[in-house]
């Protein structure tokens, strides 16, 4: 038998390889050595050799003997998503909810406590690792290590360097080494993203973009942001700004003032904040009696008293929330035009409330849209809204240490341990 038969022509390439076959059985892809074979052009020698290099480093199992149309059945292989785990946090404005997950992005452990991001980057960062550090420390002693970081923010953060910049409601944190210092603190590589374009990766991943390629979420909370997925891939922008479509000026009104410190943007007039006080001040004028007699000694309304208001049919709550959903509308329309995405996914805290919200941008988005552009568009609620930025977080450190670029610099060790350097690959 002639070993270049085995080896082929890739033969001269050790470690691609080696990825390649694991990345097959990881993606459940190929669950037997004959399979992984066909779809990798792999003679059956290879094959061999590379699952048991890989048994070998821990990273893969034999399971049973797999079903067979004939002949001596193949034993099945399986990923050992128990190998590592990853650590994820996911920090709002005035929560973090954070997790231990296996290598398959299933979590263990969450929770989830109050913070305040506006605090500084000293006070919260150091909250979050204590809360990571006591989910760690409350697993058995023969735990599993952990191979990565994930840190989602409510601002725009520059991917490649994984520092927060000119965030509008994170006082103290523009250019803080958040990457550096969780990965100097736990000694693996850390990844940071924005949390609505980890929202956006934990629905491609795990949720209800699962099948599309073309995918558009909008969070609308207090501020509204949309992650953007492109053929399949998290579209980050050539800095990482890409989808900070609540600052969009959608009125020239020098009475709006947003948070940013511009005039007119999307999430001034509205956004759940923008929703509040204008709950409030029709409170108190008289425009809304049933806001009126809510307000009571509380000195502010929120989307949520304004949602409860539309329920009960309050004319002036129905009419807040058809125009927050026609501007917001709008701002999607535009983008369907421009991108064709074939999935719009809606969460955020106003978005659970506002179903009156909810129809408006609907109707919006279908009456100022191309025909083709939205012929098979589907506009959806995020079922798993509490979660599912926590789970992206987990997401973005798995798809990272196994892509293309950095799985053969670690994959000879058997996991990425110690090597907090490999999120500064490129
Ligand atoms: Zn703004």
């Amino acid at each position: 038998m002639a070993i270049s038969a085995d080896f082929g022509e890739r033969g001269t390439e050790p470690f691609a390889p080696l990825g390649e076959v694991l990345d097959l059985i990881r993606c459940e892809r190929a669950h037997t050595r004959p399979r992984i074979g066909e779809l990798s052009g792999l003679g059956r020698a290879v094959v061999a050799q590379r699952v048991g290099q890989l048994i070998a480093l821990g990273l893969v199992e034999d399971g049973p003997a797999a079903a067979s149309t004939g002949g001596r059945p193949a034993r099945s292989l399986r990923f050992r998503a128990e190998a590592g785990v990853v650590l994820s946090a996911e920090l709002g404005a005035t929560s973090v909810t954070a997790g231990i997950a296996d290598l398959s992005g299933r979590f263990s452990v969450t929770r989830k406590e109050p913070i305040s991001i506006a605090d500084g980057p000293e006070p919260v960062l150091r909250r979050t690792e204590q809360l990571l550090a006591d989910m760690l420390a409350a697993r058995q002693a023969d735990a599993p290590p952990v191979w990565g970081v994930g840190i989602g923010l409510p601002g725009p953060v520059e991917f490649a360097t994984g520092r927060p910049i000119a965030p509008p409601i994170m006082p103290g944190w523009d250019g803080y080494p958040v990457r550096q210092r969780l990965s100097s603190r736990f000694g693996v590589p850390c990844w940071v993203d924005n949390e609505v374009n980890l929202m956006a990766l934990g629905e491609l991943r795990d949720g209800q973009a699962q099948t599309e390629q073309d995918v558009i979420f909008l969070k609308i909370g207090t501020g509204i942001g949309a992650g953007l997925v492109s053929r399949g891939q998290l579209h980050h922008g050539a800095q990482g700004a890409a989808g900070d479509v609540g600052h969009v000026q959608v009125v020239d009104d020098p009475g709006v003032v947003c948070r940013c410190g511009k005039l007119g943007c999307l999430e001034a007039i509205a956004g759940g904040g923008a929703l509040g006080k204008m709950a409030t001040a029709a409170a108190h004028d008289g425009r809304s009696p049933w806001l009126a007699s809510r307000v009571g000694s509380r000195t502010a309304l929120t989307s949520v008293d304004l949602a409860e208001a539309a329920e009960h049919g309050d004319p002036f709550a129905v009419a807040l929330f058809e125009q927050s959903g026609r501007y917001i509308g709008r701002m999607l329309a535009a983008l369907v035009n421009f991108y064709n995405p074939s999935l719009i996914i809606i969460g955020g805290g106003v978005s659970s409330v506002g179903d009156v919200l909810l129809a408006s941008v609907r109707e919006t988005i279908y009456s100022r849209s191309l025909p083709l552009a939205t012929r098979d568009l589907r506009i959806t609620r995020s079922l798993r809204a509490e979660v599912i930025g926590a789970e992206g977080a987990a997401r973005m450190v798995i798809d990272e240490l196994f892509s293309a670029a950095r799985l053969p610099l670690w994959i000879q060790n058997g996991s990425p341990v110690g090597m907090p350097h490999l999120a500064d690959v490129a």
